[in-house]
């Protein structure tokens, strides 16, 4: 398991080091496992009005998008759980999508819809002017892309070549240093079967139902427009300190 993982695994587990270290998952508390803010198996309220991303991104857009595509992957996910057994109290879902090649397709395609939905939510406010990245953040761009713009300019090309349904992902990758990766359908970089692996830091949606009512065809001014709701404060927060 790369570095990155291992300390997410460990933030995971708890804080006490002698602890999680010692005994097995089973063993701590909920309380400890979870940190604050970590994506679990519900969906959590969105956390701003569907109209909010106006213009980027339509309300009506958001509305179907939230209540109906990705409540059902959580849905989905749910029962896909309870038919496999998954004890959903004892296994945070980001250690279950490390290991998501043991378990059904079903279970694949929905956790991964829930938990990519739930970040992708996260990482998403009301537009901005000039809208981009500070801090370590920034300087971590700088050090692996050259600049910002370049960032820009290569996610994008990335997120235009998908081809089909999928999702364009800014990662952490095993080494610390932040990289591209694009994505089938609901994988992740999270799971074990996908091809670049490393912890999702910002993820943008390319299934036509996060854009077609309001750009139809035209995904690249979907990509373009998105770029001016993306909250870099907290793709920052989910940056791994190594
Ligand atoms: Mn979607």
């Amino acid at each position: 398991m790369s570095r990155v993982l291992r300390r997410r695994q460990f933030l995971i587990q708890g804080g006490k080091a002698g602890l999680a270290l010692g005994l097995g998952v089973k063993s701590l508390t909920a309380a400890a496992r979870v940190p604050v803010g970590a994506i679990g198996y519900q969906q959590s309220p969105l956390p701003y009005a569907y109209a909010a991303l106006e213009p980027a991104i339509d309300a009506l857009t958001m509305e179907i998008h939230y209540l109906r595509h990705a409540a059902a992957y959580t849905k989905n996910m749910a029962d896909a759980c309870t038919a496999e057994k998954v004890d959903t109290t004892a296994l945070p879902l980001e250690m279950l999508l490390q290991k998501i090649s043991q378990y059904s397709t079903k279970l694949r395609n929905n956790a991964g819809g829930h938990y990519n939905h739930e970040l992708f939510w996260q990482t998403l406010r009301a537009p901005k002017e000039k809208n981009s990245p500070s801090g370590v953040l920034l300087q971590k761009m700088v050090q692996d892309f050259g600049s910002f713009e370049q960032f820009v300019t290569q996610f994008t090309d990335l997120a235009k070549g998908r081809f089909g349904s999928g999702w364009a992902w800014l990662i952490q990758s095993p080494s610390g240093k932040l990289a591209l990766s694009s994505t089938p359908n609901q994988d992740n970089p999270l799971m074990d079967l996908a091809e670049t692996k490393g912890y999702p830091l910002l993820g943008l949606d390319l299934w036509e139902h996060a854009y077609y009512l309001k750009y139809q065809n035209k995904r690249a001014d979907y990509i373009q427009n998105w770029f001016a709701v993306v909250h870099w404060d907290t793709v920052a927060e989910r940056l791994q300190k190594n």
